[in-house]
């Protein structure tokens, strides 16, 4: 399994998930065209795409969606309350497909597993995706880290989890009051702080490749995202983590998410 993350952060998100055979969208919240180009630079026809899954109805998320899913006449596989969120915002979608959180369901070769985030909106998700290869997790737009999706990052492969903001950025930083709480709420995005301490906790997980993304490009910035994340692997004792920042601007990857570490992480597992 390969994953690009075509562009992350508050102004638009889209990340391209491939097997062998099958390639999906997670979210659409950059334009067809956007989508087409990223695609194809990295090497995937995106005719040739099967879906689009959503996390939720925010605009940085599916504002190109409807566009996107008729162009490459895609099914939109979203739970009911983001279905319902999202009419009006995101167009005329040709074939919806209503999931459950916590209920695995397959496209092609790939399997998803979406899961509860905590997030100001109607009936948000992150998701689980697995082949045959690895598994991938996608964990963005939460304002705290669950048990359950905790579970999902201790599972992985590949990371990929939000590092919103620097705590003091956004205290001190321009946004009105009321915005800045929402954002540091339990329904709001996560620090730089709150996502380092869960990658701490992922000491003797299989994780290879973490990815820090829907960093905002006021409150935070990549080097202060980074030295959270590159100091809390070291506490964990985890220098062999590949760590990667996902931009708003320009595509990151292809990243290969293989089970790379399977053989030490079944060893650490036996000794715990
Ligand atoms: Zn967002
Ligand atoms: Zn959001």
């Amino acid at each position: 399994m390969r994953v690009s993350i075509l562009a992350s952060g508050s102004s638009g998100n889209a990340i391209l998930v491939s097997s062998e055979e099958t390639h999906l969208l997670v979210d659409a919240g950059i334009s067809a065209r956007r989508v087409a180009a990223g695609a194809r630079a990295a090497g995937v026809d995106p005719d040739d795409l099967a879906a689009v899954v959503v996390t939720h109805e925010h605009s940085d998320h599916v504002s190109g969606l409807g566009p996107v899913a008729r162009r490459f006449g895609l099914p939109v596989y979203a739970t009911g309350g983001t279905h319902d969120g999202m009419r009006g915002r995101a167009g005329t979608i040709p074939q919806r497909v209503y999931i459950e959180p916590g209920r695995e369901f397959r496209i092609g070769e790939l399997s998803v597993v979406p899961f509860v985030t905590s997030h100001d909106c109607a009936e948000p998700v992150g998701f689980s995706i697995a082949d045959s290869g690895g598994r991938l997790t996608v964990a963005t737009d939460l304002g705290l880290v669950s048990g359950a999706v905790r579970r999902h990052l201790r599972d992985s492969d590949c990371v990929v989890l939000e590092f919103n903001h620097d705590e003091q950025m956004l205290r001190t930083g321009a946004y009105p009051w009321r915005l800045k709480k929402r954002i540091a709420s339990n329904v709001g995005h996560l620090s730089n702080v709150a996502a380092a301490a869960e990658i701490a906790a992922l000491r003797d997980a299989p994780v290879a490749d973490l990815v820090l993304a829907h960093l905002s490009e006021e409150n935070n910035v990549p080097e202060l995202a980074v030295a959270a994340a590159s100091e809390a692997l070291s506490r964990g004792g985890r220098r062999d983590v590949e760590v990667h920042v996902a931009e708003q601007r320009s595509a990151l990857g292809p990243i290969e998410v293989r089970a790379a570490n399977v053989a030490a992480y079944e060893v650490l597992r036996e000794g715990a």
